[in-house]
């Protein structure tokens, strides 16, 4: 069991949001299945952490000056072995002396590879007069470039979260297009009740963005959360 206020009031001292396994942890709190993550402080942890979680692994920067990770190469996908993670490890560290040499770094994140699967996002935001509001979309250009959202106000009743799911206009991407088979709708509407839940009851938390969470045919997870303060 973690404690979602150390965790707030850590992050508060240090005056920074949350990291990604932090956000993690408590989305995990709220029964969302998330990827399994540890910290690795060395190259040597790292190869432990990737070990005890099972290849393939996933690694990330941790650090409270990088936000959007990709961008300054601070993510590497589907590791295989030692080798490629201890390659992995140094990219990374290199990436991120170069693109952004001021950011201090905390560590680097391993973590379990999630397979494709439907990517969707989930975000929670507190509008000044209706308060914690759950947002849900297909991933990548459906948000960025279609804005193809749906908000609900929290709490959120099962019937929201339905509606959610089905009126966004890519939802055919989510029941099987094309005589594919249809996502874990039942695993996604939970997930939005709960993220509203989130916001309902820590009202330090001025935002969440759980982008992207692979919805399967059978079980859905959370690849990457960030969780902001006020
Ligand atoms: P950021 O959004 O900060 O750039 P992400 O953690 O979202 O970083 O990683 C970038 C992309 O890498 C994700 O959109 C996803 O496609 C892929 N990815 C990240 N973590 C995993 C994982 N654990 N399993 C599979 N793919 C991942
Ligand atoms: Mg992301």
């Amino acid at each position: 069991m973690i404690d979602v206020r150390e965790i707030v009031e850590g992050a508060k001292r240090e005056n920074r949001d949350l990291f990604e396994h932090e956000a993690k942890a408590i989305v995990r709190q709220y029964g969302i299945p998330v990827t399994k993550v540890g910290l690795a402080a060395d190259e040597g942890m790292a190869v432990e952490l990737a070990e005890e979680i099972g290849y393939p692994v996933v690694l990330k920067i941790v650090s409270p000056d990088v936000v959007h990770k990709s961008d300054l190469g601070g993510v590497v996908v589907e590791l295989r072995n030692e080798k490629e993670v201890l390659d992995a490890y140094g990219t990374i560290l290199k990436n991120i002396k170069k693109n952004k040499p001021s950011a201090r770094i905390t560590g680097i994140l391993v973590q379990e590879y999630a397979p494709k699967g439907v990517e969707v996002i989930i975000g929670l935001i507190r509008d000044p007069q209706f308060g914690p509001t759950v947002m849900f979309g297909l991933g990548g250009v459906f948000v960025e470039v279609f804005k193809d959202v749906t908000f609900r106000v929290a709490p959120l009743s099962k019937l929201d979260a339905e509606e959610m799911i089905n009126e966004i206009r890519g939802k055919p991407l989510l029941f099987g297009y094309r005589g594919g088979e249809s996502v874990d709708v039942g695993g996604l509407r939970e997930a939005l009740i709960r993220a509203g839940q989130i916001g309902l009851e820590n009202r330090e938390i001025s935002e969440m963005d759980l982008n992207p969470v692979m919805a399967y045919r059978r079980g859905i997870k959370v690849v990457d959360a960030r969780i902001m303060l006020e």
